[in-house]
C-alpha cells in the first residue's frame, strides 16, 4: 500500500473528517489514477484511505477515516446500501430518486439516480473510476435494479484526466432496456432520456420545489406563470397542476422545450396553455417588458453561472441581471422563485445579489421562504462543499 504524506499543518481538513486534500498540502507519495493510498499526517499519523488523482488539483478524496476498515467490494456495497436505505426513509413522493450524491454518502465522485427502474451513474472522479465494475455490481444488487446507464459526459471528469464515457453498464438478461423512460413526480408524470437529458437525464433536485410551486400557485390563485431555464417543463406542469391558466417556458434548448410541449398534454392539460420560447433568458426578459408583459409567478433556475468562487464575480451580475428584470415582470403580490446552482455563489451572498436586483428594479418583497435541493441531495455537517443549490421563494409587495 502506498502511503501519501501531508505537509506539516494540512492533516487538519481530513480530522475534521472534511474528504479532500488539495495537491499543494501533499509533501511526498504518489500513486496510480485512483489508487487506494494510506494518507498520513507529517509526524506519520494514520488519517485516511483514500483515492489518489495525480492530474486532480483535488489530489487526494478519502473513502474512510477508520484506519481498520478495509476499501474493497463489501465496502462499496455498505456506502451504497445505507445510501439506498436513507432514501426509503425520506418519504419521497416520486419514483426519481438521487440515490447516491458523491460526497456527502461518503462516495466522492460518484452521482446515481434512479428513474423507475432504471440506474443512470456519473463516475467523476479517479477512484469511482477505477472501482466501477464492484460499484456497479453493488448499485444492481443494493436496488434490484437491472439496468444502469453510465453518463460519465461531465467536463469535471477531463480535471480528473479521465476521458467521457456513456453506455449501459449493465443490462438485464433480456438485453438493453429503451433509454427513454416515464417517471412519476408527485402527482404528474414525466418522460426523459437518460443518454440524451442533461446530467444524468432530468434535475432531480428542484422535485420538492417544484411541488411547493404548485401549491403556492393554488394557495395565492396565480394565473399567469413565466418558467425561466426551463429544460423539459417541471416547473411548468406544477404551474398548471396548482392551477395556472397559462404558462410560458423559456430554454434556449429545442429538444428541452419539445419534452416540455408533451409533458403538458402527457399530464391533460390542454395544449394550448403553454407556450414554448426557444431563446435566451435574458433577451426574452426584455423583450417582455418592452411588450408590456407581467407574470403572477416566474421561475429563474438557470445554469450554473459560477463553477467556482473565482468566477463569482462575473456570476454575480448576471444573477443580478436577469433577477432585476424578473421583478420587473412580476404582479404586484406575485410569486418569485429564484435560484443560484453555483458552488462558488454561498446562500448569503445570493441573498444580497437579489437584494440588489430588487433595489434596481424598485421592488421590494416578503421572503417566504428560503429554498434548497431536495433532501435526496443532502450535505452533511463536515462538507459544506455540498450545499450548491439554494434559492429564496418572494412575493412582491
Ligand atoms: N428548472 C429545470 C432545470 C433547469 S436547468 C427543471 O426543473 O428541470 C437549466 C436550463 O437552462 C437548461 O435546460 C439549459 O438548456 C437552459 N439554459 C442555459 N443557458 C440558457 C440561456 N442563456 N437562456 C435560456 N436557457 C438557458
Amino acid at each position: 500500500m502506498k502511503t501519501i504524506t501531508l505537509r506539516d499543518g494540512k492533516e487538519r481538513s481530513l480530522l475534521r473528517r472534511h474528504p479532500w486534500v488539495f495537491q499543494g498540502s501533499v509533501a511526498k507519495g504518489k500513486a496510480d489514477p485512483g489508487e487506494t493510498v494510506r494518507v498520513e499526517s507529517a509526524d506519520g499519523r494514520f488519517l485516511a484511505w483514500a483515492a489518489f488523482s495525480p492530474s486532480s488539483q483535488i489530489r487526494v478524496r478519502a473513502w474512510t477515516f477508520d484506519e481498520a476498515e478495509r476499501i474493497d467490494e463489501a465496502f462499496f456495497t455498505r456506502r451504497i446500501e445505507a445510501a439506498v436505505v436513507l432514501r426509503g426513509r425520506l418519504g419521497i413522493d416520486s419514483d426519481g430518486v438521487r440515490l447516491i450524491h458523491g460526497e456527502a454518502d461518503g462516495l466522492p465522485g460518484l452521482i446515481v439516480d434512479r428513474y423507475g427502474d432504471l440506474l443512470s451513474a456519473q463516475f467523476l472522479s479517479a477512484g469511482t473510476e477505477r472501482f466501477k465494475q464492484a460499484i456497479a455490481d453493488a448499485l444492481v444488487a443494493a436496488t434490484g435494479c437491472q439496468a444502469l446507464y453510465e453518463r460519465s459526459d461531465s467536463g469535471v471528469r477531463q480535471m480528473e484526466g479521465l476521458e467521457p464515457v456513456t453506455g449501459w453498464l449493465r443490462t438485464p438478461a433480456s438485453g438493453a432496456p429503451s433509454t427513454e423512460v416515464t417517471i412519476r413526480e408527485h402527482g404528474w408524470r414525466l418522460t426523459l432520456d437518460v443518454a440524451e437529458g442533461h446530467k444524468t437525464g432530468y434535475y432531480l433536485d428542484q422535485r420538492d420545489n417544484r411541488k411547493l410551486f404548485a401549491d403556492l400557485v393554488r394557495q395565492m390563485g396565480l394565473k399567469t406563470a413565466l418558467n425561466c431555464y426551463s429544460y423539459t417543463g417541471g416547473f411548468s406542469v406544477a404551474a398548471l397542476a396548482g392551477g395556472a391558466e397559462h404558462v410560458t417556458s423559456v430554454d434556449s434548448s429545442g429538444p428541452a422545450l419539445a419534452r416540455a410541449s408533451a409533458h403538458i398534454t402527457l399530464n391533460g392539460f390542454d395544449a394550448s396553455r403553454h407556450e414554448a420560447l426557444d431563446a435566451d433568458v435574458n433577451g426574452a426578459l426584455r423583450q417582455f417588458i418592452k411588450d408590456g408583459r407581467r407574470f403572477d409567478a416566474i421561475i429563474l433556475d438557470p445554469p450554473k453561472f459560477a463553477p467556482s468562487a473565482a468566477h463569482a464575480d462575473r456570476a454575480s451580475r448576471a444573477y443580478k441581471d436577469i433577477n432585476r428584470l424578473a421583478f420587473k415582470l412580476l404582479e404586484p403580490g406575485g410569486l418569485l422563485m429564484t435560484y443560484s446552482c453555483s458552488g462558488g455563489i454561498g446562500a448569503e451572498l445570493f441573498h444580497k445579489i437579489v437584494a440588489g436586483a430588487g433595489m434596481d428594479a424598485y421592488v421590494d418583497g416578503y421572503l417566504i421562504k428560503r429554498l434548497e435541493a431536495s433532501p435526496d441531495h443532502p450535505t452533511t455537517i463536515n462538507y459544506p462543499e455540498g450545499e450548491y443549490l439554494k434559492g429564496l421563494a418572494i412575493v412582491r409587495k
